[in-house]
């Protein structure tokens, strides 16, 4: 079984893996689409601090069962997605249901062999059935939308709602096809004219380029750059008594304490999502067919071109890039 493998930080291979047996627990899974996310380009350019090597990458995830171990509840044929990060169900944050902060979290493709393979194996525990009629290139969006959806629990987001979405790489488009979805007004702010422009033809934001925000302010802002500078801003555009979502990571940025103090503004930090919940709820909105996420896909590569798909995502200049690992689209 062929899949990719990273030594080190920036020495990508395909590489021979010997199947591994299951579990009773486990099932087998055979990759149809793999996402490629921006963890997996912080994990190949070396810049994740708690990432191991060498590594298996990937853990956007979309494949069919093909074996199942005796005590896995899902069945050979079942189409699923991964919920790619581990939880202990036993320390203090998991009891309280907070299972994306679990204190022994491990994540697929970062410090735990992920799934860009053709075939792999994990415990049934971590796999979402989906609907046969859904389409591949909307359901391998499930796990990247899921942040979303988790990051819009914090803050009411609803019609006519102010949004001002920062960054619009591929979590601030999805951040942006949600609010629009959900009839939200929405301003986008990016320095990449050309991401802007795919996001009014799409979505019908306003565009903004930083600078471009003199003294407008929003009710909720979503920070999806992940730079420090667009977190000062964020916090710098919302409306007195307003919030800022932080989905972005960025190590430090300085913040304006005395006028958040004053105008009563709320931080939020939010990270992946809970299980299943978050995910059943993105599922939700993925079936609506007035949900718009055809344009965050940028292009579907094949496996075996792993390099030049992986060379697209680091550019940043696209939005999402696909691997494809079905098998008649490389005979
Ligand atoms: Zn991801
Ligand atoms: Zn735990």
């Amino acid at each position: 079984m062929l899949g990719l493998y990273l030594k080190n930080p920036g020495e990508i291979e395909l590489k021979e893996f010997s199947s591994s047996s299951l579990k009773e627990d486990e099932v087998k899974v055979k990759l149809i689409y793999g996402g490629i996310c921006g963890s997996d380009i912080g994990v190949y350019k070396g810049k994740i601090g708690h990432a191991a090597y060498p590594i298996r990458p990937g853990h956007e995830l979309l494949g069919t069962i093909i074996e199942a171990g005796k005590e896995s509840v899902h069945q050979i044929g079942t189409k699923v997605v991964i919920q790619p990060n581990s939880f202990c169900g036993e320390c203090d944050l998991c009891v309280e249901g907070k299972t994306n902060i679990c204190r022994h979290k491990q994540s697929l493709g970062v410090n735990t062999d992920g799934g860009f393979s053709q075939e792999f194996v994990i415990s049934s525990k971590y796999v979402l059935p989906i609907p046969r009629e859904m389409a591949d290139e909307r359901a391998v969006l499930i796990e990247p939308l899921a942040v979303i959806v988790h990051a819009f629990k914090k803050a009411a987001i609803t019609k006519g709602t102010s949004v001002a979405v920062v960054g619009c790489g591929t979590e601030g488009m999805l951040a942006i096809a949600l609010a629009h979805y959900l009839g939200a007004e929405i301003t986008a702010i990016d320095i990449n004219e050309k991401k802007l422009e795919k996001a009014q033809r799409s979505w019908g934001i306003t565009p903004a380029r930083p600078q471009d925000i003199k003294d407008e302010t929003f009710d909720v802002v979503i920070e999806a750059a992940g730079v420090k500078s667009s977190v000062e801003q964020a916090v710098d555009i919302t409306r007195p008594g307003g919030s800022v979502v932080l989905v972005g990571l960025t190590p430090e940025a300085n913040l304006p304490v005395v006028k958040i103090v004053r105008n009563e503004l709320t931080l939020y930090g939010s990270i992946i999502y809970h299980f299943p919940d978050d995910f059943l709820q993105t599922l939700h909105y993925l079936k609506q067919d007035g949900f718009k996420v055809e344009p965050i896909i940028s292009d579907i590569i094949p496996y075996q071109e792993y390099k030049r798909a992986y060379e697209a995502a680091v550019s940043g200049e696209y939005g999402k890039i696909i691997l494809d690992f079905k098998e008649e689209s490389h005979s």
